[in-house]
């Protein structure tokens, strides 16, 4: 039986793959399971849906591992976060110049009728193509009771929530403590979070909870693209600076890569795990299992190594 996921980080660090929050592109998410399972990840990051929870499941199954050799955390933000949206298009507005389908890192939009249209599964809120009038976005709906019974279903490990929004989101995260015995993740968008109101939360959070074992994490915003420079990186290098003094779990991410370890290492970081999303998935896209193996490798190796 694997250990909780509480004394695997007292004393390890960890990869996370992040399979996006707004991914619902299911085949792919079964793919990059199959590829960072057979390549050594030690967790994926999965968005709140039955289909996406069954189809990392499935690629567990496919890398020949067992799923007792993985942690899983369900990941959710709330009404108004990026990460929870998805992009429309209205055609009235529309005036058919494509450029909102060259922006698109999912592929997400296609162009092959009379007006563009959002394949809405490909869709991760990333904004990218938000550069006309034509382009708006709505929220899906999720709420802290419907993840907790998700992931007491699924007996996940984890429970993520971004925080992206101005107010403190005290009575659903209040909820998850009670309600989950799991971990509480609490991943963080810098334009809401000043560094005070960081240390707000996290002296909130240690008071229900009674103790500091929880994750503290900054949020992809914007999301990043997934360069492999330091610079894009920086953000999850401060956000673990500025908690780790608190005694919480940390884990980087947000723009993190290839570099992140190295980085963490120049700046005498304590974290417990490297959470990669955009990176993650740019390195393996259209390569053969084989090929996808070997960069999945190269990148987990690269955030292990100390
Ligand atoms: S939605 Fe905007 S960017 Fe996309 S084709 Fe229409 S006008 Fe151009
Ligand atoms: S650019 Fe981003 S927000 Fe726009 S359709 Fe593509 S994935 Fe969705």
């Amino acid at each position: 039986m694997k250990k909780n996921l509480a004394q695997t980080l007292e004393n390890n660090k960890i990869f996370k793959l992040v399979l996006g929050l707004g991914n619902q592109n299911f085949d792919e998410i079964e793919s990059l399971v199959t590829v960072y399972a057979i390549a050594g990840a030690d967790m994926f990051d999965i968005n709140p849906s039955k289909e996406a929870v069954e189809a990392v499941l499935r690629g567990v199954k496919k890398s020949g591992k067992h799923p007792e050799d993985f942690y899983y955390t369900i990941s959710t933000g709330l009404a108004g976060d990026t990460h929870v949206q998805k992009c429309k298009i209205n055609e009235k507005k529309c005036k058919k110049c494509g450029n909102c389908v060259k922006l698109c890192p999912q592929n997400a939009i296609v162009f092959d009728k009379e007006y563009p249209e959002v394949i809405t599964e490909k869709c991760i809120g990333c904004k990218k193509c938000d550069i006309c009038k034509a382009v708006s976005f709505r929220d899906l709906q999720y709420n802290a009771e419907k993840i907790v019974k998700l992931a007491k279903k699924y007996k996940l490990d984890c429970i993520e929530l971004h925080l992206s929004s101005k107010k403190i989101p005290d009575e659903e995260i209040k909820f998850i403590l009670k309600n989950f015995k799991g971990l509480l993740s609490l991943c963080l968008d810098r334009k809401y979070y000043s560094n005070e109101k960081v240390k707000k939360l996290i002296n909130k959070v240690t008071k229900w909870k009674g103790d500091t074992k929880f994750i503290v994490q900054a949020d992809g915003v914007p999301m990043s693209g997934g360069d492999n420079t330091y610079n894009s990186t920086l953000q999850a290098a401060a956000m673990a600076h500025l908690v780790q003094p608190y005694g919480t779990y940390i884990f980087m991410s947000g723009g993190t890569n290839e570099k992140t370890a190295e980085l963490a290492k120049m700046c005498s970081l304590r974290y417990n795990g490297i959470g990669i999303g955009s990176y993650a998935r740019k390195i393996v896209k259209d390569k053969n299992i084989d090929e996808a193996v070997l960069e999945a490798k190269k990148l987990i190796n690269a955030c292990k190594h100390d």
